[in-house]
């Protein structure tokens, strides 16, 4: 009897002898099937943690060599790279990451898994489009613009990438006058999320927004009530720096970390996450873009164009500026 009792005990520890522990900003119940399809394949067992970005970075820090985690995965390369200065991934290579992500959205630290953009939204009601003809960034300065755009606080961290990567592109004396002449073109003292600068423009209280891309698809697919819906469908996407570098992009990513008890494994998932299957079911829930070529995103984001993309300003290069930027923009009075 004993023998018996043994074997079970022996095959049952056996099957889950492999796992992963993925420590997470993304909570979508349909995850578990990619996690689950994941296992069948490989035998691979995925133990999910999921939280806001800064208690998990927070409990690995303290944890240190006695964390179990093995993944984290955070929103905005500005994240990122602020949990790579405090030393918590290692670093990480795989020729699938090389054959499937462009350069500009991987380091040696982090990898991009989907990728967003930072635009403008304007109302075709209010503005006609010949009047955004070949706008860029840069030109959001210029007094035609005064009082007329919406933008979130200087402490999101999607706002300082932005202006870290307009630092990069413009150099800091040039940018330091350019963000005095932009804060004078804000239409209201910056306030709420991504969504409440496009319902300003929606409202005609602004002009122009800047907000990610999957929040206006998100708005338009209903998942956030019918007056967003109604609000987002009079508000029109237009991607800027088209005639020059492209749009500046960002990427959702993830790291290994550097006390991971199961790193192979966790480079398996990593891989696994770069599949066109999963790319798709990952980006359909968020809105994003896929990080690879030949998967499809949302219908909803599908609707909203082609553009071109700033593919030669790597993500990473934000990381440079970050700090900076954030202080120039309080330094200009962005709230
Ligand atoms: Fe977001």
């Amino acid at each position: 009897m004993r023998w018996i009792f043994l074997i079970l005990l022996f095959s049952f520890n056996n099957l889950f002898a492999e796992e992963v522990n993925l420590f997470t900003t993304r909570h979508y119940e349909s995850d578990i099937k990619i996690y689950k399809k994941f296992t069948e394949k490989t035998g691979i067992k995925v133990n999910v943690v999921a939280g806001k970005s800064k208690p998990l970075e927070k409990r690995i820090l303290e944890e240190g060599k006695d964390c179990i985690g093995d993944i984290f995965f955070l929103a905005d390369v500005g994240r990122l790279i602020s949990a790579e200065k405090k030393n918590i991934f290692q670093k990480i290579s795989s020729s699938i990451f090389e054959s499937e992500v462009p350069r500009s959205f991987r380091s040696e630290y982090w990898i991009g898994i989907a990728k967003r953009a930072r635009i403008i939204f304007y109302s075709p009601s209010k503005i006609s489009k010949n009047e955004l003809k070949d706008l860029n960034y840069e030109n959001l300065s210029e007094p035609r613009w005064k009082g007329q755009i919406a933008i979130r606080q200087a402490n999101n961290v999607y706002n300082q990438s932005l202006i870290a990567s307009l630092i990069e592109k413009n150099g800091l004396d040039y940018m330091k006058k350019w963000l005095k002449d932009f804060v004078n073109n804000f239409s209201r003292k910056p306030q709420g999320n991504d969504r409440a600068q496009i319902l300003s423009v929606a409202s005609g209280e602004s002009k122009l927004a800047i907000a990610n891309t999957y929040y206006y698809a998100l708005m338009l697919s209903g998942k956030k009530g019918k007056e967003q819906q109604l609000a987002a469908q009079k508000v029109k996407p237009f991607f800027p720096n088209q005639n020059n570098r492209g749009v500046h992009m960002n990427i959702s990513g993830v790291g290994v970390l550097k006390y991971s008890p199961n790193k192979e494994n966790a480079i398996k998932l990593i891989e696994y996450l770069l599949t066109p299957e999963v790319q798709s079911h990952i980006v359909n829930n968020t809105f994003e873009y896929p990080i690879i070529e030949n998967a499809e995103s949302n219908k909803l984001v599908m609707l909203m164009g082609k553009f071109k993309q700033d593919l030669d300003t790597p993500v990473s290069s934000y990381g440079k500026w970050q700090k900076e930027a954030y202080k120039l923009m309080k330094k200009s009075g962005w709230n």
